[in-house]
């Protein structure tokens, strides 16, 4: 089951451990949990609402609580805004009014935002009010990918709890519990960020996983300049142009990690080439293209032709190759 793997490496945050405190010693009434990760926050959510109703106390996801909001249907949990678009006003009020109604399973009653960040500023100043002086018994928890997007005076008012990113090795493990194919695992622990939704997506990817080959063979199939146009004749790599130069970029800075010895032991598949690359650049060059990738990150930006940003980002580094040999 997909959401107890995810739970697991969840449940060993310290995000996770600082809101079982305040479960068992006093619940706050209003949290912001932060992460740029969609998906990590409304795991988050969902094993949050398991732990403050669970009747072992342990978040068992098995007791008839835990299983009332796994399958959302448990009457004191509210989840607002989980297609993560603008939430307005009118749906604030909506939900204050329905706070102010005891509960009807317990004496709590949590309610869980996303994307609190892309709130209106009305109403956030709606439920700021609400903060400001909560009903008896009710938490709010408002995920936010972007925390500067919210108002000063709702931080104020809430606790922040940050999701902080997981390491390689445990979202390698995570997406290796779910999917059982260690390539695809491997590619989603490099290229996510530490975001396990993230990772999830790409794990999930056929083209990701497509254009991260692609990616890889720039090692072995471009040697030399004229090597570039046969290289750039699969159109996969300028039609996926941004997830192209974003796994570029990671490659190159694992690139650095394995010369600082800091790289992971990968001996199978398509990563095993970056181990191999990674001693054909100098240091000076890694930095310098990491920049360089940046740039043409920011030239498709503005719009430019990905066929001619990438096609001279990739003249560029056999360039800056050679120049720092
Ligand atoms: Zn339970």
């Amino acid at each position: 089951m997909i959401k107890t793997d995810f739970f697991g490496a969840l449940k060993k945050t310290r995000a996770f451990s600082i809101l079982k405190s305040d479960i068992s010693n006093g619940m706050g009434h209003a949290y912001i949990i932060n992460c740029p990760d969609e998906e990590t926050v409304k795991e988050f959510f969902l094993l949050a609402a398991c732990a403050a109703f669970c009747e072992r106390k342990d978040e068992c996801l098995f007791c008839p609580s835990c299983v009332k909001v796994l399958n959302n249907s448990h009457a004191d949990v509210f989840t607002v805004n989980e297609e993560g678009k603008t939430v307005k006003v009118d749906e604030v009020k909506r939900i204050i009014e329905s706070a102010y109604i005891k509960g009807l399973e317990s004496e709590r009653k949590l309610y869980f935002i996303n994307r609190a960040d892309l709130m209106t500023r009305e109403a956030q100043n709606k439920l700021l009010k609400t903060l400001e002086e909560p009903p008896l018994g009710v938490s709010f928890f408002l995920g936010v990918s972007n925390l500067a997007a919210t108002l000063e005076t709702i931080r104020s008012r809430c606790r922040i709890i940050n999701i902080e990113p997981f390491s390689k090795e445990e979202v390698f493990d995570v997406v290796y519990k779910i999917t059982n194919d260690k390539e695809a695992s491997n590619i989603a622990s490099l290229c996510s960020n530490g975001l396990l939704g993230h990772a999830m997506e790409i794990a999930g990817s056929e083209i990701y996983s497509k254009v991260y080959k692609k990616a890889g063979q720039f090692f072995t199939d471009c040697k030399k300049t004229s090597d570039i146009a046969a290289y750039l004749s699969d159109k996969t790599i300028v039609q996926n142009a941004k997830d192209f130069l974003s796994i570029l970029s990671l490659m190159f800075y694992d690139m650095i990690c394995y010369k600082e010895g800091k790289g992971r032991d990968i001996s199978d598949g398509s990563l095993s080439v970056i181990k191999t690359a990674s001693e054909e650049y100098g240091l000076k060059a890694l930095c310098e293209i990491i920049f360089k990738i940046a740039e043409a990150e920011m030239k498709l930006s503005l719009n430019l032709g990905a066929q001619s940003v990438i096609e001279s980002l990739l003249f560029g580094i056999l360039e800056v190759k050679y120049k720092w040999r």
